[in-house]
């Protein structure tokens, strides 16, 4: 399966020689690398991208989860056309940036907020209101959860299984080169699915005179494909950080509007203190937000915080944001996508079942996977331990050469727009059932 996608992609192949003299690794960012090359993509219209060889692919890929809305929807163009024609950017507060925050205040439930350009931004700033506000300088997140390229959060992402530590003193580990090592002592990381255990290092760390200054966390866990949170740990996640007056961030970088109109905030009835939004808010233009409870957003409302950036509220994103928000993503478009997703799951899991793969499959509003493993998955340490690395290869080559645009990553879920339809998906669950008879033949 890779000769034959090397095969298919050889302008990539060139592209990537050309791009690897100027662009380190050949691209833009690391996320984007593959070996022995990445495909170039040139176009996209609805549900559909092309690569620079002109092989056209359903994508379910969708922009790392930020395309929630399809590639090129007109409604986007024509406010972002709109928009271009009377100025793109003047670092000074316009309407639609007033309309989005309406909007976000009523589907979360929080009553202020401000923008980022990015996810990484969004995170990176909550995180500096939360520690402003408690006055603290410690940080709790989940092992193996993904929440930014910053520094503080660049910490116990993804290692082998041996090096994740005890069940409840898990590895403080930087994720890469140039993160200090103050910096990683500061994040302290948790196993998902365990409340109890959370509980425990919070009072311990209390015990040290390093109480937290908040937990950043996703209610599902959306890079090991997809963690539901098993029934209660949300509620006491929520009782444990309200005891203990640490601040609870809820990322909805990539859950917020893709999973419910209000997220998972809506979806599991959480009261986060703050939430992190980016990816499908902009629909392809770089943005984020941060909102948050009046008493903590109080330190950026009175200049505790300098909450900054030139192109924050940027009139382009504002204006993406709005039409997203207020034409596209309508509660219309999430029963058509949660009516998309059951087939996808219900089709894929009839594979497994009739092919007695070792895997499964979940959804949960636009997004979801086939997660390959023996057991199910319900942290970093059982995903470790449970997931067919080669099976969850196989898959994404498998899906390449079909026409099925995947993320590079193997841990990450599809993402559906309010273009695909049943087509679309069954086309995916036809694919999946191919190789399931490959494999099993
Ligand atoms: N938080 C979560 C949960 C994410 O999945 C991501 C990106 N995958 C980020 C934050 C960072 O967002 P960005 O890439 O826009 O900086």
């Amino acid at each position: 399966e890779e000769a034959l996608l090397n095969e298919r992609t050889p302008r990539s192949g060139e592209m990537f020689a050309r791009a690897d003299r100027v662009l380190a690794a050949g691209v833009a960012s690391s996320y984007q690398l593959r070996e022995p090359w990445p495909i170039y993509l040139s176009h996209g219209a609805g549900p559909r991208v092309w690569d620079v060889d002109g092989n056209e692919m359903l994508d379910f890929h969708n922009g790392f989860g930020s395309m929630v809305q399809g590639h090129a929807h007109p409604a986007i163009g024509r406010a972002v056309r709109d928009r271009y024609e009377f100025g793109t950017h003047f670092a000074a507060p316009t309407e639609d940036a007033v309309v989005v925050g309406e909007e976000l205040a009523r589907r979360f439930g929080l009553p202020l907020w401000r923008y980022t350009n990015s996810g990484s931004e969004a995170t990176m700033d909550a995180i500096r209101i939360a520690r402003a506000y408690t006055g603290r300088d410690v940080v709790m997140k989940i092992f193996g959860s993904y929440h930014g390229h910053h520094d503080t959060v660049m910490v116990s992402i993804g290692v082998a299984y041996d090096r994740i530590g005890d069940h409840d003193h898990p590895a403080q580990l930087a994720y890469g080169g140039g993160i200090p090592q103050a910096t990683v002592d500061m994040t302290v990381p948790v196993h998902f699915n365990d409340a109890d255990s959370m509980d425990r290092r919070i009072v311990e760390l209390d015990r040290e005179g390093r109480k937290p200054a908040c937990v950043i966390m996703e209610a599902a866990m959306m890079n090991l494909g997809v963690v539901l949170p098993e029934p209660g740990y949300l509620e006491a996640v929520r009782d444990v950080t309200r005891r203990h007056g640490v601040v609870l961030i809820v990322d909805e970088v990539k859950t917020g509007l893709a999973i419910a109109a209000g997220g998972a905030t809506e979806r599991f009835g959480i009261e986060p203190d703050m939430v992190t939004l980016a990816k499908t808010l902009g629909g392809g233009l770089p943005s984020g937000a941060i909102g948050g409870t009046a008493e903590i957003m109080r330190v950026v409302r009175d200049g505790t915080v300098y909450q900054v950036g030139t192109y924050n509220g940027n009139p382009l994103s504002m204006a993406a944001a709005r039409a997203s928000l207020l034409d596209v993503l309508t509660p219309r478009s999430y029963e058509h996508l949660a009516e998309l997703n059951d087939r996808i799951v219900g089709g894929c899991q009839h594979v497994v079942d009739e092919h007695r793969l070792p895997a499964y499959a979940l959804g949960i509003g636009a997004k979801g996977c086939v997660t390959f493993a023996s057991e199910k998955v319900i942290d970093y340490e059982t995903f470790k331990a449970n997931q067919d690395v080669e099976l969850s290869e196989l898959a994404w080559l498998y899906n390449m050469n079909r026409g099925i645009f995947m993320t590079p990553g193997r841990e990450e879920e599809w993402t559906l727009s309010v273009t695909h339809t049943l087509g679309e998906v069954d086309r995916y669950v036809e694919v999946f059932a191919e190789m399931a008879s490959d494999l099993t033949r």
